[in-house]
């Protein structure tokens, strides 16, 4: 089947199947040098659409000799001017939010709600890092040789390679192409091969808002144009959210050249239930955590950890509320739960069924219908929100990051049980708790090995404050102030004593 025999179009007005997308180098939209191609895949609609560039290692040569040659005068470009150029870019991307939100929705099945909430936030991180360029500043420092002086200079990194995965293409980019730039570095972007459009999208308007050709630059392609980026020689820092094994691949090449590298990766996130916990919230942040973004999601809660004294009561609530969510089309705003978002994504959360199902003490609690077994639903890679419980602690339910919308339940009778069980993981990127006791909260959450922790909240996100993990999920962090310190060298300067 193609996508010409899926009635559409009216579902995306600006959709052509045939369309052949090109990738931007030297501000142009150009083809691979093969005229290699690959298809996106729409998951709800089980149909091919579209045809882009699949770059080779010649194609990652133009386009990191045109971030090179564009460098230079992309940062002695004056601030005021950077500014207008990010003030204007925003506005087109304002103007364009509903068409990247559909691009998305149609790359990546996620509901057309998250997406649009994520495009909507864009623009405002758009001007935010516009502005740092006007205030990029360093230090004069008395030195403890007072008859010299010293200061520093923040200077651009020079080459970013930005590479993202699919789960949410443009928010994920905003926090490394923005700031970058705004500090006066070019840019190359790597999206997903699942969602590589929305991010040409996203860059073809920076070009129409006025940025110079090479400043931002976008290859398409899968792991093989991501490694040839990543092992250029031409590059000066890599930029990377994925999954650990990836990130463990590429810090292994960029390590042995000293090449600055920040690594955004997979998680395990532990939700834990106290029994003084306000049970309506808790649920809620338990469902939320279990399957925002069809739990493909770094901050998933994807580990659900309950007090024994209130597990029947949880586990009944928490089958009550999955039972109410909405599972269907994501481009309908009443949609709670869209589809897995590729081929190779379904396959490997369908897996974990089957694995839970050869798995001993791992026991049945919710869902695991996958397609059409679930009512209502005639087509899509769909698999329904689903818990196992895992008491053994080695479980692959319950230790793997498995990207969808599968929970592992745990049970615990102490805090420092309950603690024990959240950092028995590999991974540290988000963790919650829900409590009514103030120095529980507290103590709990300092003792989290976790970049972010959540007090009965989940999913709580604001560009100021730093999102990143420890562990197996990453090094270093996005978002935050602190954000424009990954994009910049401290340069410091002496003058010697004045002889005169
Ligand atoms: P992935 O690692 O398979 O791919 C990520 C990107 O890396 C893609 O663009 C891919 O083409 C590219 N790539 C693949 N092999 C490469 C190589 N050898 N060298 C360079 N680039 C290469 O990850 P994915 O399946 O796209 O994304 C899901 C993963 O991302 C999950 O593990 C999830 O937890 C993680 N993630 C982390 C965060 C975070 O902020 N920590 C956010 C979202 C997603």
């Amino acid at each position: 089947m193609t996508i010409a025999d899926v009635q559409a179009p009216v579902r995306f007005p600006e959709f052509d199947p045939e369309r052949q997308y090109g990738m931007i180098i030297a501000g142009q939209s150009v083809q691979a040098e093969t005229g290699n191609t690959f298809r996106c895949y729409d998951p709800f609609e089980e149909a091919e659409w579209g045809y882009v560039p699949d770059a080779s290692a010649a194609d990652v040569d133009r386009a990191v000799a045109a971030a090179q040659a564009a460098q230079p005068a992309w940062a002695a470009t004056p601030p005021a001017r950077r500014l207008a150029l990010f003030q204007r870019w925003a506005a087109l991307v304002r103007e364009h939010v509903p068409e990247l939100a559909r691009t998305m929705v149609h790359e990546n099945g996620k509901t057309i709600t998250e997406m649009t909430m994520a495009m909507a936030a864009t623009p405002n991180t758009i001007e935010f890092c516009g502005h740092y360029a006007t205030v990029i500043h360093g230090d004069t420092i008395t030195p403890q040789m007072p008859e010299h002086s010293a200061w520093t200079t923040r200077v651009p990194v020079g080459v970013v390679a930005a590479i993202t995965p699919w789960n949410n293409p443009i928010g994920l980019l905003a926090w490394k192409l923005f700031p970058a730039l705004a500090a006066g570095n070019t840019v190359i972007v790597k999206p997903s091969e699942v969602t590589p459009v929305s991010t040409i999208r996203l860059v073809e308007l920076a070009l129409e808002a006025g940025f110079p050709p090479g400043v931002v630059s976008v290859i398409t392609g899968a792991g093989l144009a991501g490694a040839a980026l990543v092992d250029h020689p031409g590059v000066d820092k890599v930029a990377f959210t994925g999954s650990t094994a990836t990130g463990k691949r590429i810090g292994q090449s960029t390590g042995g050249r000293l090449v600055r590298t920040t690594l955004e990766l997979g998680g395990k996130g532990p939700n834990i239930v106290f029994p003084d916990a306000n049970l309506d919230k808790a649920i809620q942040g338990l469902v939320t955590g279990l399957t925002a973004g069809t739990g493909q999601a770094c901050n998933a809660g994807s580990r659900i950890i309950v007090h024994e004294d209130i597990k029947d009561e949880v586990v009944a609530r928490l089958i009550d509320a999955l039972a109410h969510l909405v599972i269907g089309d994501p481009l309908d705003p009443d949609t709670d739960i869209g589809p897995i978002a590729s081929r190779a994504q379904y396959a490997k959360v369908s897996s974990y069924l089957d694995i839970a199902e050869s798995e001993a003490t791992t026991t049945f609690v919710t869902g695991a219908r996958r397609a059409k077994q679930i009512p209502g639903i005639e087509h899509g890679l769909f698999i329904e929100p689903t818990v196992y419980e895992t008491p053994d602690p080695r479980s692959r339910v319950r230790c793997e990051e498995i990207f969808g919308p599968i929970g592992a339940l745990i049970t615990f009778r102490t805090e420092d049980e309950a603690i024990q069980i959240a950092n028995d993981t590999e991974y540290g990127l988000v963790g919650g708790l829900w409590t009514t006791d103030i120095n529980r909260a507290r103590r709990v959450a300092t003792k989290l090995d976790v970049g972010v922790a959540w007090i009965n909240t989940w999913r709580a996100f604001s560009g100021n404050v730093p999102f990143g993990g420890r562990k197996s999920s990453g090094v270093g962090h996005e978002m935050g102030i602190d954000i424009f310190e990954e994009y910049t060298e401290v340069k410091a300067y002496w003058l010697g004593p004045d002889d005169s």
